[in-house]
């Protein structure tokens, strides 16, 4: 319990773990079926998401990242699991229904292999003598050899490979053990395995699944000086790369003081945070780009309204834009308008001319979306269609004062 309360801790910041998994069947005599609801949650003191049970296999770190919390000079308690002992924890949790899955991470312990194969122990241990087949979320640790990549995407459902810093520099500058390439290799060979395995099982159902919930990987924001387009462009060469399933984007929580890291009373920035993660969103669904979204005049993005309301302000030229007869690429680009909605929009009109009633049943959010549209010819927003006239009626309550971001700390 010592060792749960120590390494469950050591592993609050981080973040890249959702519900959505793997579908796996039980099969007779195993224990526990994959559903692609995901994995139980929680909420840590930070405000944030998390999956249970998520956990380090060790903090004792042999690397010293200047961000992290485990890096090797801090004084802090550690603690290593063995894999009997986590994957013992794994099973009674499960079998009491407090966890549906495993998240599992581990600091660098010995080397990148040593720590792998001790990990891949607890894998083995878990499906095979165990024949668990809940969702297993696992963390590769970069500059492994690509044999282990190989073994543990046999046994996992999903891998990710921390990108840790948005930039090459910042990566030298506050983790300077790690390369880019020791990043970038694995997330190339377990991309390319994951295509070679949905092969195979075209020709053959029996054929090894590999890594069958794809990979994810996550970015620390705010640490360095990086601009959110730098951030964006990166997430967009990866998704499109690597196609991966997920970024996911973490506020630096200043845990220790060092003269290249923000200093230790910097709240995190969660609303650069959220406003990357609904950029992220209008990268993957939305058809956006990163250079429509960002550019060099205009490099990060804005807090008052959402990535998607600050496009369409500064493409005013576009807008407004018929329900009844724009394309759905366009409808997509409505701030208020989500996918669903649009789909909605796009079916139904088939059948007859909309109405703004209509809009509503179609779940479309209209205090955004009536400064973009009209509806048969007509204009309902009571504001002049001009940029800052609309600006000031989408960031400002209904007393006149703006949006301010909570602070969970
Ligand atoms: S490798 Fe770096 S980020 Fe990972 S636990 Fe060690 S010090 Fe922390």
């Amino acid at each position: 319990m010592q060792k749960l309360k120590i390494l469950s801790d050591s592993a609050k910041y981080d973040v890249s773990c959702s519900s959505s998994g793997s579908k796996r069947k039980n099969t007779a005599g195993g224990i526990g079926n994959g559903h692609l609801t995901g994995i139980c949650h929680s909420w840590s003191a930070d405000g944030r998401c998390i999956s249970l049970l998520k956990v380090l296999y060790s903090n004792l770190c042999i690397y010293d990242c200047v961000y992290c919390v485990n890096r090797v000079t801090n004084d802090i308690q550690r603690a290593t699991f063995t894999p009997q002992e986590l994957c013992e924890l794994t099973i009674q949790f499960y079998r009491r229904n407090y966890i549906e899955g495993l998240f599992l991470s581990s600091a660098v312990v010995k080397s990148p292999d040593y720590t792998m194969e001790c990990m891949i122990k607890v894998l083995k241990l878990l499906r095979v003598n165990h024949r668990f087949n809940g969702y297993i979320h696992f963390k590769a640790i970069p500059g492994c050899d690509p044999k282990l990549i190989e073994e543990a995407g046999l046994y996992a459902d999903r891998m990710s490979v921390n990108i840790e810093l948005p930039s090459v520099n910042g990566l030298k500058l506050l983790a300077p053990q790690k390369s880019h390439n020791q990043i970038i290799t694995p997330m190339s060979y377990i991309h390319n395995r994951i295509i070679d395995a949905r092969e195979q099982k075209k020709v053959s159902r029996s054929a090894p699944s590999f890594v069958s919930a794809g990979q994810s990987t996550q970015m620390i924001i705010g640490a360095t000086k990086d601009h959110d387009i730098t951030i964006l462009h990166l997430s967009e060469y990866l998704y499109k790369k690597f196609l991966l399933k997920r970024v996911y984007y973490s506020a630096y929580v200043p845990v220790n003081q060092h003269p290249n890291l923000p200093a230790v009373y910097t709240e995190p920035p969660l609303l650069r945070e959220h406003r990357i993660y609904q950029a992220d969103w209008l990268l993957r669904f939305y058809g956006f780009t990163a250079n429509e979204l960002l550019d060099e005049s205009h490099p990060n993005f804005s807090m008052d309204v959402d990535p998607k309301c600050d496009w369409a302000l500064r493409n005013l030229h576009l807008f407004p834009v018929e329900i009844n007869t724009a394309p759905y690429e366009m409808l997509l680009r409505v701030p208020g308008i989500g996918v669903t909605s649009a789909l909605k929009i796009v079916r139904a009109r088939r059948l007859g001319s909309l109405s703004y009633d209509h809009l509503k049943k179609f779940r479309v959010v209209l205090k955004r979306a009536r400064f973009f549209i009209t509806c048969r010819g007509k204009y309902y927003a009571d504001t002049p269609f001009e940029q800052d006239s609309i600006r000031m009626c989408l960031t400002a309550k209904k007393d006149n004062t703006p949006y301010e971001q909570m602070s969970f700390f």
